[in-house]
């Protein structure tokens, strides 16, 4: 499979007002993030609340600002694209918000909220753009007569298959679905995940998905990518990382997932809170609260070890030759 788009040890940081201490600190949201996306693969980044998933998916369609680093979208650095091509960019590339309630406009009905994009972006006719519409909204699953509706007028997963709908006007290749079911009653979120696998098959969509959640991954991604403190620690084909996981983090975070009929182990739970991005830890990151610390991880970052083709780990307890 060719990559669609390739990240390139990128890295985003905030500047926070002053605080208690009456000085400005930097948060290091995104450190030295290295991926590709495969087209027509689910890739998914998992991770705790405040790893920076969401904040490498914002940067990825540039709604945040990267310090470095490169996104390689078919052969150009995206980061230096003009106004123009930031444009034809976005058309290729779009995302779906957490939460349907805050991602739609109140006082727009739907036709109108889907037509927006189309009015933007393209010259079609009125009734061309009234053609697609229907179609897409059909698409998600949604009679048309709803079109003329406003989005309270929906329960969440209907206003999530709405949001959908509004990233598919423009025929994306990729989109970025950041926590796409969170939001959602448990009952509807199998709604949205498996629309999300039928349209990945119908449209022939790219998709990069954020969650915390083992279980939506598990069902849904080709490929996972863990993240801690805004680094990828591990990443390998879905099947291998929840067979045989290998970093400490993925093993924890894998832990945690409740089963029924099965006591949690203890040895394997995670411990403590994730550390302030505004001071990260020397050495390997997860040294504060990984099971297995060695005195080298607290002060030297451990290297990135390619396990085979697909699969590399970042930790001390792998070298080249034994994995
Ligand atoms: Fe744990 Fe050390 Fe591996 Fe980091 S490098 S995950 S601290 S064993």
């Amino acid at each position: 499979m060719n990559d669609i788009l390739s990240v390139k040890d990128l890295y985003v940081e905030y500047r926070t007002d002053k605080g208690i201490s009456g000085k400005k600190q930097i948060i290091h949201a995104v450190n030295g993030v290295s991926l590709d996306i495969k087209k027509g693969e689910i890739l998914a980044i998992a991770g705790e609340s405040g790893c920076g998933k969401s904040t490498l998916a914002k940067a990825i369609i540039q709604l945040e600002h990267a310090k470095s680093g490169e996104i390689v979208f078919e052969g150009q650095n995206a980061l230096a694209f003009n106004k123009q091509e930031l444009k034809n960019f976005r058309k290729h590339v779009q995302m779906v918000f957490q939460n349907p309630y805050s991602s739609l406009n109140p006082k727009m009905k739907i036709i109108d909220t889907l037509k927006e994009p189309l009015q933007i972006n393209t010259k079609l006719s009125d009734l061309e753009i009234e053609r697609i519409v229907e179609e897409k909204i059909e698409l998600v699953g949604l009679d048309k007569s709803c079109l003329c509706l406003y989005p309270h007028e929906f329960s969440g997963g209907q206003r999530q298959r709405i949001a959908i709908a509004r990233a598919l006007v423009l025929n994306p290749d990729f989109i970025l679905a950041d926590e796409p079911v969170s939001a959602l009653d448990v009952s509807i979120q199998a709604q949205i995940i498996n629309l999300i696998k039928e349209l990945k098959e119908k449209c022939n969509l790219t998709f990069l998905l954020i969650t915390h959640d083992m279980s939506v991954i598990k069902y849904l991604a080709d490929r996972v990518a863990i993240m801690y403190l805004g680094e990828i620690v591990e990443l390998g084909n879905t099947f291998s990382i929840f067979n045989n996981p290998k970093h400490p983090y993925t093993k924890a975070l894998l832990n945690a997932v409740p089963k029924i009929g099965k006591r949690m182990s203890q040895g394997n739970i995670l411990t403590g809170d994730l550390p302030s991005p505004e001071n990260l830890p020397e050495g390997c990151k997860f040294h504060t609260r990984c099971p297995k610390v060695m005195p080298v991880c607290r002060n030297t970052e451990p290297p990135v070890i390619q396990i085979n083709n697909t699969r590399c780990v970042k930790c001390f307890l792998y070298n080249n030759q034994d994995v």
